[in-house]
């Protein structure tokens, strides 16, 4: 299995460290021709999101990575990666990839809790979340399946192939999102 960690801007390491502390090769993607290496699942970091959607269409890469999300190749979003992928950002005009139908809130939490940490439910396992300038999801369609709520907000979903947290989880000790991924990934490949 080989996946792909979009390395425009942002906190791409850090993903990619945890894919290598479990034996999952990894490359970076950065330009059009990374895209021709063959590869199982795409991950998009945390970072600036408006940055990374301009440099993504400034080299030619948003175009082929949508269309492979449409043909189903599995992703994974974190914080400004589930941006990139939200059908509505609010109070912005233009989203990006929009293959998930969800509306987002960007730097949701206000000043004060701007960037925190705490323990919550992802499924039925108490992970470690560090949520920093982080979006909620303020809506979701049907055919989202929602795997976290902190503070009545919507912080993990996935639809289909496409996985998103509002939070790091590359940034903990804890790699159970990254192995929910993987399980994604394997279960796409069966
Ligand atoms: N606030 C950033 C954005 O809107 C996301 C922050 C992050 O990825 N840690 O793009």
């Amino acid at each position: 299995m080989k996946i792909g960690v979009l390395a425009l801007q942002g906190a791409f390491l850090e993903h990619i460290n945890v894919l290598k502390s479990l034996n999952i090769d990894t490359f970076e993607i950065r330009k059009k021709k990374d895209l021709e290496t063959d590869f199982d699942g795409l991950i998009f970091p945390g970072g600036e999101s408006t940055t990374m959607g301009k440099l993504l269409k400034d080299l030619n890469l948003f175009q082929p990575i949508k269309n492979l999300i449409e043909d189903g190749m599995p992703v994974f979003g974190t914080c400004a990666g589930l941006i990139l992928l939200a059908e509505n950002i609010e109070n912005q005009e233009n989203a990006h990839f929009k293959t998930l139908n969800v509306t987002v809130k960007r730097n949701a939490y206000g000043r004060q809790l701007g960037s925190f940490i705490t323990t919550n439910k992802f499924l039925d396992f108490e992970i470690p979340m560090t949520f920093i300038r982080a979006p909620y999801i303020s809506k979701a369609d049907k055919n989202v399946e929602i795997l976290s709520v902190v503070d009545n907000k919507i912080v993990a979903v996935k639809q289909n192939n496409q996985l998103a947290t509002a939070f790091h989880p590359e940034l903990t000790n804890c790699n159970k999102v990254h192995k929910f991924f993987i399980e994604m990934i394997k279960n796409n490949k069966s």
